[in-house]
């Protein structure tokens, strides 16, 4: 730049003085304007997207304001968003730490190495026996790259059904449409809990796969309040040959603190999200198995080949470039499971959802198994005589957010018969004991309310919205009702940055 300028400028020292004035002073302006142009592109959010903000503030307030029952839902900490605000957000690094197709990746290399190890250290594996890929964007593309490099394309997978409590990426589909993915590229058989127990059938499930032979099986829930039986389903998996994947995304954070019994014993593949009760930023882990898998009947050590399937399929096969800033925020998540705050938090969101299940148990509510030995419960309302969507929408009119499930033995997924209910994200904002009592107390005056508009309303949903949208009674109760509850809400602190 400076070069030519000056060759320019000579030029026009040549031309004569008036018109080397009028360029030099053109050339200046420009080289001005250039600096400002990227100074105002790097100005604060605030100030360079008031409209944005706006809506990112409002999103803090409901956040801060309401009482978040989501049971896939939590607040991450202060070092984990400022992870994801950071610099690393800026740089590619396809491929593995030392292996990568891009030149800069002194620093990411240490940084991807290190959320390897901590994830490995969280859950107390030995790098001998266990490797960790940590690139994973999230959740469901962790569990179709384990899908990818295990099972050919429409091998065969067997995974929780969707409305008995599994998740989407385990192969939902329904006689119509071919839902998720997962069922497009692999034939998915589902099994089930047992309509009257809520648990599930493993009986049945052992069935099942000695018919269907599939290839993998996994053991992994979206909605289930109880503890899985992963030695059951590894002599299943042995039984028939198969895989053993377990899919931890809710419990990860319980698992890592020892509340809940671990999945790593007998499992062959671990996968995880790491933004629900773990806390961390949106993203997702695979752990997979190195070195003996088993002896056959000849004597013959059979060794595990995961780890390179696996890396293989999460890039090149289905990403590209890995998302750094969120690698690093795994990072510093799976640090924190290590201290003593971490194991504590972890027991009194089981004791939370406890006491919230025992709590709306005597106020006559149905508790699909009973109760729960996790973060989350789900709730029969068919007894109350309420549908989910109706519990949705009133609950989320006076800012308690969950959502809408089916409940075992649901004749349509469309209409579902409950609510699903976690403590994970008001255990963070501090909430313990009496305050609980406090969620319940305000759970059940607004179901109750709940009941007397759909008395009036009839069936429909879009009549329900109706009245409870016009009647002045049913409006007043409703708005004195939202306001105790952010009132209740705002009482507790919230982790991350003050406005936004
Ligand atoms: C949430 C969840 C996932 C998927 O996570 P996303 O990050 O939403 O893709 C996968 N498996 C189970 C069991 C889950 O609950």
């Amino acid at each position: 730049m400076f070069s030519r300028a000056r060759l320019i400028y000579k030029q026009n020292h040549l031309l004569g003085s008036n018109l080397k004035v009028v360029i030099r002073k053109a050339f200046l302006n420009q080289v001005k304007m250039g600096d400002s142009a990227v100074k105002s592109l790097n100005a604060n959010l605030w100030d360079s997207d008031p409209e944005l903000f706006d809506l990112i503030k409002k999103e803090k307030k409901r956040q801060c304001s309401g009482l978040e029952m989501i049971a896939s839902e939590n607040f991450t900490s202060m070092a984990v968003l400022q992870c994801l605000g950071s610099c690393l957000s800026n740089k590619y690094s396809e491929g593995l730490p030392g292996q990568r197709y891009y030149g800069g990746n002194e620093f990411i290399d240490q940084i991807e190495i290190l959320a390897q190890k901590r994830s490995l250290e969280a859950y107390n594996l030995s790098p001998e026996e266990w490797g960790a890929n940590v690139q994973p964007l999230s959740g469901s593309p962790a569990n179709f790259a384990v899908y990818t490099a295990i099972v050919e394309p429409h091998g065969r997978i067997m995974g929780l059904d969707l409305p008995d409590g599994g998740h989407l990426t385990h192969g939902f589909f329904t006689p119509q449409k071919k839902i998720s993915a997962t069922s497009m590229f692999f034939e998915s058989m589902p099994y089930k809990v047992n309509p009257d127990t809520g648990l599930i059938d493993y009986d049945e499930l052992l069935k099942t796969a000695r018919l269907f032979r599939p290839k993998l099986i996994i053991a992994g829930t979206s909605c289930y309040s109880r503890a899985l039986d992963y030695k059951r389903f590894k002599e299943i998996c042995d039984d028939v040959g198969a895989y053993l994947m377990a899919d931890m995304a809710h419990i990860s954070g319980l698992v890592a603190a020892g509340v809940t019994p671990s999945p790593f014993e007998y499992s062959d593949i671990v996968t995880t999200t790491t933004h629900k009760s773990l806390r961390g930023p949106r993203s997702g882990v695979i752990f997979f198995r190195k070195g003996l898998r088993k002896v056959n009947n000849k004597g013959e050590m059979i060794m595990y080949d995961l780890e390179n399937k696996i890396n293989q399929a999460v890039f090149p096969g289905l990403q590209g470039g890995p998302h750094n800033h969120q690698i690093a925020a795994v990072a510093t998540a799976m640090k924190q499971t290590k201290e003593p705050a971490f194991i504590k938090y972890q027991q009194q969101v089981v004791a939370n959802a406890k006491r919230l299940a025992s709590g709306l148990e005597a106020k006559g509510y149905k508790i699909v198994t009973g109760g729960t030995d996790l973060h989350v419960l789900l709730v029969d309302l068919r007894s109350a005589k309420l549908t989910g969507s109706k519990a949705e929408y009133i609950l989320e009119e006076v800012s308690i957010a969950c959502n809408k499930n089916t409940v075992p033995g649901d004749k349509s997924a469309l209409n579902p018969s409950g609510i699903r209910l976690g403590t994970p994200a008001l255990t963070t904002r501090g909430l313990i004991g009496r305050d609980i009592d406090t969620v319940v107390h305000f759970i059940d005056r607004a179901l109750r309310l709940a009941r007397e508009i759909s008395e009036k309303s009839g069936p429909k949903l879009v009549d329900y919205k109706n009245v409870l949208h016009t009647d002045a009674i049913f409006k007043v109760k409703l708005e004195s009702l939202k306001e105790e509850v952010e009132q209740f809400s705002n009482q507790f602190p919230m982790p991350g940055y003050k406005e936004y």
